[in-house]
């Protein structure tokens, strides 16, 4: 039977082994869920894969869950980072919490020259991101990076990994679309701009870049939020883990 509630931990998990709760643990598994001793829970920490556990004591300040079986290995998603330039609250919260349903590794806020933001939330975000796999059954979550400005992520660019350029000025022309570049199983990264759009200066940067490849979303031009989503999803099912 499976446990009606999957909870995201930060203690080890293993047989036989004790998981103190905090407070706001303990609130919601005995009085929002109100499960007792002796009810069973699913737990995860982004580590150890998912596992059942038994409530061994319940109280209204703590508690102690004790875990009994995997239930299901850690499954990595892909080796896919998406950067992304933040924009307005709710649509930020939005994309992290559609990239880690998604599933990718890191989650990498970007300040590029048309960027309002001048600051996010990271540890709010990071919350979204675990909330999230918390709902879609995943044993992994990805962690969110501090705000950073886009030259500095570019000039300590990875070796070996590819980058996806979402470039609006190329909506709608098909000769946009790069071939494949890496094969599957390649360390990637996917960036998608903010509503005002990537600068000159940028794109020329970014088209410089031997691992770029700039691709097109279609004809139309999408919100930062929708753009992300239609980018992962075109990414998991061409070099992903969705097949
Ligand atoms: N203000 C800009 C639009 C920015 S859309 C303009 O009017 O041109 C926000 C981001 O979504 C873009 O920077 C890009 O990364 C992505 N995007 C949206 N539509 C796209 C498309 N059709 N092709 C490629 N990228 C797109």
């Amino acid at each position: 039977m499976r446990a009606k509630v999957r909870l995201y931990v930060e203690h080890p998990l293993g047989e036989v082994q004790p998981v103190p709760l905090s407070r706001e643990q303990a609130h919601y598994l005995f009085g929002v869920m109100r499960l007792g001793e002796g009810a069973q829970v699913a737990l995860f920490n982004g580590r150890d894969g998912e596992w059942t556990a038994t409530v061994a004591e319940a109280g209204k300040r703590g508690g102690v869950l004790v875990c009994d079986a995997q239930a299901v290995p850690l499954q990595m998603p892909p080796d896919l980072w998406l950067l992304f330039a933040p924009i307005k609250k709710a649509r930020t919260d939005f994309i992290v919490e559609k990239a880690a349903e998604m599933g990718v590794r890191r989650i990498l806020p970007v300040q590029t020259e048309f960027t309002n933001a001048e600051r996010v939330r990271q540890d709010r975000l990071q919350a979204h991101a675990v909330e999230a796999a918390e709902q879609c059954g995943a044993t992994f979550v990805p962690e969110v990076g501090p705000l950073r400005k886009l030259d500095r992520v570019l000039a300590d660019w990875p070796a070996e990994r590819q980058l996806t350029f979402c470039d609006e000025a190329e909506a709608g022309r098909s000769s946009a679309r790069a071939g494949v570049v890496a094969g599957k199983g390649a360390p990637w990264a996917i960036l998608i701009g903010p509503e005002g759009g990537f600068s000159d200066t940028e794109r020329t940067r970014l088209r410089g870049m031997e691992l770029a490849q700039v691709v097109q979303l279609g004809p139309r031009i999408l919100r930062a939020d929708t753009a992300a989503v239609a980018a992962l999803t075109l990414w998991q099912l061409t070099y992903g883990d969705w097949q």
